[in-house]
C-alpha cells in the first residue's frame, strides 16, 4: 500500500497515453499547438511495465487519457493488455469522445469499463467554436455507440468558461433528466500556455449552480454532501441522472486526494496543480531495474505535495493539461 506522509492512501494513476489531440479546446491548448515527437513519449511496453511496477506498489484503479488517448496507435491492444495486468481492479477512460463510434465495442470487449466523455454544450456550432474543429454530431454518437457497449455509467464531463458555455450548463444539466448519466461540471484550472484565458474566464460551483436551479428547479444534495471521487453530487427532482460538481478552484478536494499521474513523457506528478515531477523514462531506458522503479514510485508517493496554491497565485506553469492528463 502506497502512503503519503499525510496518510493518504495513493492508489489511482491517470496516464497520458499521448499529449497529442484531435481537438484544441480553447480551455486547454493554443490553436497553433506542437505536440511531441512520438519517440520521447512512453512506449506501449514501458507503459505495461510501469502498470505492472504501480500494481505492486498498491496501484488497483487507471486511468486512460491525454491527450486524446483514442488517436494513440494500437490503443485497443494496449487497453487489453493493461486491462489482463494482475491487480489492475479498475479501468476507465476520459475521451473526447470523436473515435467512440467504431470504438467503443472493441474496447468495451478489450476490458475498459467506463468512459467519461468531454462535452461542453449542446450547440453544434459553439461546440465546433470550443473545440476548434470538432463535430458534436460525431461526439454524440461516440456516447451512444460506448452506452450500447455497457462502459456504463456514463459520465459527461463540462468546462465551464466565461462569456462563453456559462448558460449551457442548463442544457447538459437538463440531459439528466432523460439520461441516467452523471453530467460532471469542471472549474477551469490555470495551467501553461493559456494562463491568462483560463484565469480570467473561471467560473465557480455556486454560479452554475444557480444558474441551473434557476431554470431547472431545485437541487437535492446527494451522499449528505460527501464527495463521490472529485465531483460533489446533486439531483434535480424525478432525474434519472445525477449532476456533479468538480469544483477544484472554489471548494478543494484535496484531503482526500488518492491520485498520481503519469505524463505522456514518462514523468510521475505526483498533484496535476503542482509542477513537482520525477523522470521514470529516461532512468528506464538506461536500463534501472524494477526494484529500483519501484522505490522511486514510492519516495514520490511519500512526497506527494498536500494540494495546490492557487489561492497563493502559485499557478503550475511547466506543462500544459493535455500533456499531464486530465
Ligand atoms: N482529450 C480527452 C478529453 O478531452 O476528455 C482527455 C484529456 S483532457 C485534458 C481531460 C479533461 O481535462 C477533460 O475533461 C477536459 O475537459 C479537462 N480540461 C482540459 N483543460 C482544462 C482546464 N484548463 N481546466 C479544467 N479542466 C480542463
Ligand atoms: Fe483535446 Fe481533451 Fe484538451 Fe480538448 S480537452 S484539446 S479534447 S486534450
Amino acid at each position: 500500500m502506497a502512503l503519503d506522509q499525510f496518510g493518504r492512501r495513493i492508489h489511482y494513476l491517470r496516464i497520458s497515453l499521448t499529449d497529442h489531440c484531435n481537438l484544441r479546446c480553447i480551455y486547454c491548448m493554443p490553436d497553433d499547438m506542437s505536440f511531441r515527437p512520438g519517440a520521447e513519449l512512453l512506449q506501449d511496453d514501458e507503459i505495461l511495465r510501469l502498470v505492472r511496477i504501480f500494481t505492486q506498489v498498491g496501484f488497483d484503479k487507471f486511468r486512460l487519457t491525454g491527450g486524446e488517448p483514442t488517436v494513440r496507435a494500437h490503443i485497443v491492444d494496449l487497453v487489453r493488455d493493461i486491462a489482463h495486468t494482475p491487480g489492475v481492479r479498475t479501468l476507465t477512460m476520459t475521451s473526447n469522445g470523436t473515435l467512440f463510434r467504431r470504438l467503443a465495442q472493441p474496447l468495451a470487449d478489450a476490458g475498459l469499463q467506463r468512459v467519461n466523455f468531454s462535452l461542453d454544450t449542446l450547440n453544434p456550432e459553439k461546440f465546433r467554436r470550443l473545440t476548434r474543429r470538432g463535430s458534436l454530431e460525431e461526439v454524440w454518437a461516440g456516447i451512444q455507440a460506448a452506452e450500447a457497449a455497457g462502459l456504463t455509467p456514463i459520465k459527461v464531463n463540462a468546462v465551464v468558461v466565461r462569456n462563453d458555455n456559462e448558460e449551457d450548463v442548463i442544457d447538459l444539466a437538463r440531459l439528466t433528466l432523460t439520461h441516467p448519466w452523471q453530467v460532471r461540471f469542471i472549474e477551469m484550472m490555470p495551467f501553461a500556455g493559456i494562463t491568462q484565458f483560463q484565469q480570467d474566464n473561471n467560473v465557480q460551483e455556486i454560479a452554475m449552480r444557480d444558474l441551473i436551479q434557476a431554470a431547472l428547479g431545485p437541487l437535492e444534495e446527494l451522499n449528505g454532501g460527501e464527495l463521490d471521487g472529485e465531483a460533489r453530487l446533486y439531483r434535480l427532482k424525478n432525474a434519472p441522472g445525477t449532476l456533479g460538481f468538480i469544483s477544484t478552484i472554489s471548494r478543494p478536494f484535496c484531503a482526500s486526494c488518492s491520485r498520481a499521474r503519469l505524463t505522456a513523457d514518462g514523468w510521475l506528478r505526483m498533484c496535476l496543480l503542482r509542477e513537482l515531477e520525477v523522470d521514470l523514462l529516461t532512468p528506464m531506458r538506461a536500463g534501472v531495474t524494477d526494484a529500483e522503479l519501484r522505490e522511486m514510485i514510492v519516495n514520490a508517493v511519500w512526497l506527494k505535495p498536500w494540494g495546490h496554491r492557487l489561492d497563493e497565485d502559485a499557478v503550475p506553469l511547466n506543462r500544459l493539461m493535455s500533456e499531464i492528463g486530465g
